[in-house]
């Protein structure tokens, strides 16, 4: 067998882990002796042991002169667990090979350095591709510390995300909807602004079969005027955090909050998309799903802080000038000044389309 086809076995099993390891990213390891696998492991959880260690537990004494394939560079560092390269040299695995460099600046390339010294064989870059699709978002959060953004809407085929009396449920098809519980279930956190929780009341949560762990929810309600009837405030099922803007007294602060609801004050009376974004990345959040309205929309598409969007179309068409569309107000006065993006897949679910794509 070649080094791909252990390097593809390595990468499923990061990938049937994305949306559980946050902040961390997803890590697979297989180890292979004479041809025979001795070794399985992925990175299970954030303070739990990486990938290589549950592989070399598994491989025992046999790990010796083996070969050992990971998805991402061995770390080098003393973090919450002790490093892997260490692991690694101490099994006396004879041979390393590896996907993606790490670009942590505590580990890259360090690693690997530390692996040849002692002289062991590293291979990097096999299926590089894959490996760096699979952390795109940790990679993002590390290099830039602010959230990876994935902006998703559903809409009628004419645009529109809600009737002109605001009612909304539901645009899309039960097969989307639930395709939407995924999605929710990869990140880390979701975000909407104070108006569809006036008018939606929606729980915001991933209610999947299997729900794994529920993303933070994120509300921008910049003078707090969440009623507190609301359901991210009363079911307890995930953390509900809300943004504010520096002019919310204390006392209406200390009302709101519990073990569940925290209330995060942002220096600027207004919420500024930025200085959001950075805030929650020095919170720990690696990822949002923004889940509109159309005035959230548009101030992440205005600071061009979106990594990715998803659409959801449905067969329906609404009309008029008064049902809200997608995206509020961009002062967009020729099609010159429209925001490029370019459409990354579509696909068919239910009934509905889905269509990805990136800003240009
Ligand atoms: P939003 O839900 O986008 O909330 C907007 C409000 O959020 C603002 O008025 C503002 O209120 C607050 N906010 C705080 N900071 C910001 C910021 N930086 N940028 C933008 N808003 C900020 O409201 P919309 O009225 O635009 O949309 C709500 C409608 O959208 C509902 O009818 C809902 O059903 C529909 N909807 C449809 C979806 C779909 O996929 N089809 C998804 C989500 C909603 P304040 O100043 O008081 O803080
Ligand atoms: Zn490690």
């Amino acid at each position: 067998m070649n080094d791909e086809f252990y390097m593809n076995l390595a990468l499923d099993l990061a990938e049937a882990t994305q949306g559980q390891t946050s902040p961390n990213p997803v890590v697979g390891a297989v180890i292979v002796k004479d041809g025979v696998i001795i070794g399985l492991g992925a990175h299970l959880k954030a303070g739990e042991p990486h990938a290589e260690i549950h592989a070399l537990r598994m491989a025992g004494e046999k790990a010796a002169e083996a070969n050992i394939y990971v998805t991402l560079e061995p770390c080098s560092h003393h973090g919450r667990t002790p490093p892997c390269a260490d692991a690694i040299i101490h099994a006396g695995i004879k041979r390393v090979i590896i996907s993606s460099i790490d670009p942590n600046p505590l580990v890259a390339g360090k690693g690997i350095e530390k692996l040849k010294e002692v002289g062991i064989e590293v291979t990097s870059g096999v299926l590089a591709e894959r490996g760096n699709k699979v952390n795109e978002v940790f990679f993002h959060y590390i290099r830039n510390k602010v959230p990876y953004v994935t902006l998703k809407q559903a809409i009628t085929l004419d645009g529109k995300i809600a009737a002109k009396t605001g009612h909304s449920k539901w645009i899309t098809g039960e097969d989307a909807r639930s395709d939407v519980h995924n999605e929710r279930s990869k990140h880390a956190a979701i975000l909407v602004g104070i108006n569809t929780v006036i008018q939606d009341n929606p729980s915001l949560t991933n209610r999947n079969e299997n729900p794994g762990k529920q993303p933070v929810r994120i509300i921008l309600d910049t003078h707090m005027k969440i009623p507190a009837d609301r359901k991210v405030l009363q079911d307890r099922i995930a953390e509900t955090w809300i943004i504010t803007g520096s002019e919310v007294p204390e006392a209406k602060i200390a009302e709101f909050e519990n073990e569940y609801v925290r209330i995060i004050k942002l220096p600027s009376p207004v919420i500024e998309i930025r200085e959001l974004l950075e805030r929650l990345g020095e919170e720990g959040i690696p990822s949002i799903y923004v889940e509109g309205g159309q005035a959230v929309n548009a101030s992440f598409l205005k600071e061009k802080a979106v990594n990715r969007l998803v659409t959801y179309i449905a067969p329906k068409i609404i009309g008029g000038n008064d049902a809200p569309g997608m995206v509020g107000d961009l002062q967009v006065l020729s099609m010159d000044d429209a925001l490029g993006l370019r459409f990354q897949s579509i696909e068919q679910i239910g009934e509905d389309l889905k269509i990805t794509s990136s800003m240009k």
